[in-house]
């Protein structure tokens, strides 16, 4: 637990009403509609709490919501006080600091986002960055993730000799870089690159298998599974999970990390599932019939320490489903 005995500054107090929404979607209270949530204070079959800036003007920074069904109004503190029960402005704001983590962005961050959507790498620019990669010497590194040549040459895996990053194209759309050493990030998009990394020719039997790092789902196809997609970040979790319930009958396996924060999002997606009637999803972890190895953080360590295993899983996986696959009799 966290020691909150400091007092808060009143700007950090007021800063953290802009993020109402944030807090609102990572509890599961949002649907698909824009600034519309399931209410705090009574179940409803359709969601009636409205956000807004107050006065109608982002400029005052103070976000609220409103309730047509039942007339109630709130601040983020007293969606955290009615969710979650915390009473008190500084303990609330201790916790909207937890369940918010690094998910909150600034204006400056926000503004960042908006120039980069501006500046998208060009098909000519991808291509040119990446044709000065090189690609052999990328070939150890990727070895000690587990990931072999077929895989590298079918997703063009490569290397950036003077970043010292690997990299790894989402098709012709730009790319990610995974920085072998440096202290403030690991990864880092190309300039206005907002897809997922996904897999080339997704089976449609198949479910779909969601990973976080796009190595995690790099590893999902080298042990053999034709079906994944990266969220890049697990706070992307809920929205890709919509996106594909709302757009295809397919399963959807979870492969979160095996960490708190990977736990925690699983569960706030069951509860939204359960919130809002979407199918359930499967968790990945579940369906390995050995007993996990705790000291794996992630796939890409499974597929290094227990490749084998998570081959069986993946192949019973299509077995199960009837996927494509060669089967000998006997
Ligand atoms: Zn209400």
């Amino acid at each position: 637990m966290k020691n909150n005995n400091g007092t808060v500054h009143p700007s950090k107090i007021k800063e953290m009403k802009k993020y109402l929404d944030d807090y609102m979607r990572i509890k599961g209270r949002a649907l698909r509609e824009k600034n519309t949530y399931f209410c705090v204070l009574h179940d409803e079959k359709r969601p009636s709490l409205k956000s807004y800036w107050l006065n109608n003007d982002p400029n005052t920074g103070v976000r609220k919501a409103k309730c047509f069904s039942c007339g109630a109004s709130f601040d983020v503190y007293d969606l955290v006080a009615a969710l979650e029960g915390v009473k008190g402005l500084k303990e609330q704001y201790y916790r909207l600091c937890e369940v918010l983590g690094e998910n909150i962005t600034t204006e400056e961050e926000r503004e960042k986002e908006a120039n980069k959507s501006k500046q998208k790498l060009t098909v000519d620019e991808v291509e040119e960055y990446l044709s000065k990669c090189n690609q052999m010497t990328g070939i150890p590194f990727w070895k000690e993730r587990g990931i072999t040549e077929k895989t590298i040459l079918e997703y063009r895996l490569t290397y950036d000799e003077n970043k010292r990053a690997l990299v790894i194209p989402f098709g012709k759309e730009g790319y990610v870089q995974r920085y072998l050493q440096h202290s403030s990030y690991r990864y880092m998009k190309s300039s206005g690159l907002r897809d997922y990394f996904r897999s080339q020719n997704m089976n449609r039997k198949l479910p779909i298998i969601l990973t976080e790092g796009e190595i995690d789902a790099l590893s999902i196809i080298e042990a053999g599974y034709p079906n994944v997609i990266s969220l890049g970040s697990i706070v992307n979790l809920i929205n890709v999970y919509e996106g594909i319930v709302a757009t295809t009958d397919l399963d959807v396996i979870i492969a979160v990390d095996l960490d708190t924060a990977g736990r925690k999002w699983m569960q706030d997606l069951i509860n939204t599932c359960v919130t809002i009637g979407w199918r359930k999803p499967i968790n990945l972890w579940d369906c390995i019939r050995q007993p996990i190895d705790t000291s794996c953080k992630d796939i890409n360590d499974y597929l290094i320490k227990h490749r084998s295993i998570l081959e069986e899983c993946l192949d019973g996986l299509k077995e199960l489903y009837g996927g494509s696959h060669e089967e000998i009799d006997g």
